[in-house]
């Protein structure tokens, strides 16, 4: 069995819908789960659709759910043959007026509990899957859909809930095979899923790659596709860097680390399931399905490739926290992350002098509270708008004399901090944002100037 994980902007309208049909249509000579996002932009309206709602604002708040439905019947009665076309109808008229009721509940209540959230944001899924079912079955491939609500269990951490892998496991292979005695296609939301109490939960934004996984670890299957509108994992990001080349393969403990700075490619926690049990990932472009993507498996044959991809992350902020009182205490560290876990908020980065600690983090919105805390101990400053840089190649470990070669290339970008981590696959380090590119395309020229062809296309 393989799973085939398509995301947003592989369904985003009746173009894109017709290609992914044809890429899955072609493949059902093994069993497939295809797993779904919402279709192109759908979570982002849904979560307007929550502001606007929240904010009692019906008026803004109904006419964004009136567009959202035009744009799904739109696109969905292109791809949908004639004879299924009163049963999409019916399936939208019903979604529809049920994510109404939802709006319209939230509106008058006023207050937005992340449960509402999630029920809200569930909808984009349930009707992706839905409109995807019929799509396939309008070119005769006997597609079964499966409620991920019915068989993802998760805890009830609303908005960004973890699965329960044991439940969902047993809930899945009661389900999946007996469906596969019928059908070729078990077609799946991605993203949502429910308590062992049915309550609606996601699991969080991007959450479709770790559906896939989650179902494709339980589920043993052979290999975990992820469609995407990208070639595979480059060397850079294509977008600052039209140079940047594709891997053919990558290890994935290079994709762990890549992951959190390759959003566009995969998500973090995408990984863990597919690399606990062993199943290779992919990741394919939809637009180019003979493109061969970028496989990601356990272990990479030997090749004498250092550097295999060069990541950022921008809108990135640093907080320097100082303190004369640090001198020779124990705990000090202790008691800062006990403040950032406190406010929920991840520290990506660190780095430490006698006096001082320098730590980076993504998320800001508890960052206020934070410093305030801070400050009953220590000189708190932070600044916004920096970038890491991030090298990463298993062989980084094994290679002298790496860190001379990326910092002589970038002598004239300020550097502000430098981290490697313990497994020595990566190096790190924090510069302002508009040195970005420059600094990008310096290390590029150095490490990619030359490419082995097995490593990279
Ligand atoms: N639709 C969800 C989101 O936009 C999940 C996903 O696309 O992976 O975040
Ligand atoms: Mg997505």
């Amino acid at each position: 069995m393989n799973i085939m994980k398509f995301g947003g902007s592989s369904l985003a309208d009746a173009e894109s819908l017709r290609r992914a049909a044809r890429i899955v249509a072609a493949k059902t000579q093994v069993p497939l789960v295809v797993v779904v996002s919402a279709m192109g932009g759908t979570t982002d309206r849904l979560v307007e659709i929550t502001s606007a709602a929240a904010a009692s604002d019906q008026v803004e708040a109904t006419r964004l759910v009136e567009d959202l439905k035009k744009y799904h019947q739109t696109e969905a009665h292109l791809v949908i043959e004639s004879d299924l076309q009163p049963q999409l109808e019916i399936f939208l008229e019903t979604q529809f007026s049920d994510l109404y009721e939802a709006v319209v509940k939230l509106a008058t209540l006023g207050s937005l509990t992340p449960q509402l959230s999630d029920e809200i944001a569930s909808f984009g899924e349930r009707l992706s899957s839905y409109v995807v079912t019929l799509m396939l079955r309008s070119k005769g491939v006997k597609t079964a859909l499966l409620d991920s609500r019915e068989v993802i269990v998760t805890d009830d951490q609303f908005t960004q809930a973890s699965p329960i892998l044991d439940a969902t496991r047993r809930r899945l292979l009661d389900i999946v095979p007996q469906l596969h005695l019928e059908n070729e296609v078990i077609v799946m939301g991605g993203f949502i899923a429910a308590t062992e109490n049915g309550d609606i939960t996601t699991l969080g934004r991007g959450g479709s790659d770790f559906t896939a996984s989650i179902v494709g670890a339980s589920l043993a299957a052979a290999e975990i596709q992820i469609w995407t509108d990208v070639d595979g994992v480059m060397t850079a990001d294509p977008s600052i860097l039209p140079e940047a080349r594709r891997l053919r393969v990558l290890s994935f403990s290079e994709a762990s680390e890549l992951a959190y700075f390759g959003a566009r490619v995969l998500h973090p926690s995408t990984v863990i399931p597919a690399v606990d049990s062993d199943i290779p990932v992919r990741v394919l472009n939809s637009q180019k399905p003979d493109v061969e993507g970028t496989r990601i498996i356990s272990k990479c044959p030997p090749s004498s490739v250092t550097v295999k991809s060069i990541a950022y992350k921008e809108s990135i902020t640093v907080v320097d926290i100082r303190s004369t009182r640090m001198l020779m205490a124990h705990g000090f560290l202790a008691r800062i992350f006990e403040i950032f876990d406190r406010f929920g908020t991840a520290v990506d980065m660190i780095s430490t002098s006698e006096v001082e600690v320098s730590l980076t983090i993504d998320r800001t919105d508890q960052l206020n509270e934070i410093v305030d805390e801070l400050k009953k101990f220590s000189e708190v400053t932070h600044n916004a708008g920096q970038a890491i840089v991030c090298l990463v190649g298993d062989n980084l470990r094994y290679t002298p004399g790496i860190a001379a070669r990326i910092f002589s290339a970038i002598q004239n970008v300020n550097i502000r901090m430098i981290s490697q981590g313990a497994s020595r696959r990566n190096v790190s380090f924090v510069i302002e944002e508009s040195d970005l590119h420059t600094t990008i395309s310096a290390l590029h020229n150095v490490f990619f100037d030359k490419v082995d062809k097995e490593v990279f296309a």
